[in-house]
């Protein structure tokens, strides 16, 4: 039996189906889910207020259609949200993978990736913090519309894992966040081996790595310019 939908929601599902282009390949990443990791740098979690030393990893998501695809040389815009007066950065390495699982050994690990891109974890700071100070969910301050910038992916096979690099981010041509990525405290394998204890891991899954210390604001009309060693700048324009 096949299952389709009513020509009147068609439209629904091209607005929700997000698909990230692969550097080289005339394919495209279909994202399953979006996956992140919370305050996975030390200097990150302690500016949260946070203790890095003794915290586990722990992760949200947001949903699929929060994809924004901004191409290698372009500068995307992109809109400031509402409901916010604080609306941070956080430039993160993203992992895609191509295979899935459950409990899947820190060892075994990197063999479910499939590439990495760069990318951006936009964050309503302040209702992120207010849901946090009342008990109550983070989405409304994470998985908003727009809320995950990608630059496009680029496999294995090109860039290796990155373990290491420098991770940094300019706002207007100035240097905000700038860091290492061999700072992150959960690496990519310990994630994905975490991630699969609580969730089975499909191919499509995409993970935010967790971003470096000195996130900030940004307003309308501010360039945002991440990068990544081994990977395309990503710019966005707050609109
Ligand atoms: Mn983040």
């Amino acid at each position: 039996m096949t299952v389709t939908w009513p020509d009147n929601l068609a439209p629904a599902f091209k607005v929700s189906y997000a698909v990230v282009p692969i550097v080289g390949s005339d394919k495209g990443f279909p994202v399953r889910r979006i996956y992140c990791i919370g305050r996975n740098y030390a200097a990150h979690a302690r500016e949260m207020g946070a203790d890095p030393t003794r915290e586990p990893p722990f992760f949200f998501q947001k949903p699929t259609d929060a994809i924004q695809y901004v191409a290698a040389g372009t500068t995307v815009d992109h809109p400031y949200p509402t409901l916010t007066k604080n609306y941070h950065y956080e430039a993160e390495l993203v992992v895609t993978l191509d295979k899935g699982g459950k409990n899947i050994p820190v060892e075994q690990a990197l063999s479910l990736v499939h590439g990495y891109a760069v990318g951006l974890d936009m964050t309503r700071r302040d209702l992120q913090r207010a849901s946090g100070a009342e008990k109550k969910p983070w989405e409304i301050g994470k998985a908003f519309d727009h809320s995950a910038p990608i630059g496009p992916i680029h496999t294995v096979a090109q860039v290796g894992h990155p373990a290491s690099g420098v991770i940094s981010l300019k706002v207007n041509g100035e240097i905000k966040q700038n860091a290492n990525l061999d700072q992150m405290i959960w690496n990519v394998a310990e994630q994905i081996s975490r991630l699969s204890e609580a969730f089975e891991l499909f191919p499509g899954d995409v993970i935010y790595s967790g971003t470096p210390e000195n996130v900030g604001p940004v307003v309308q009309g501010d360039l945002v310019e991440v990068h990544i060693d081994g990977l395309p700048e990503l710019n966005i324009r707050i609109v």
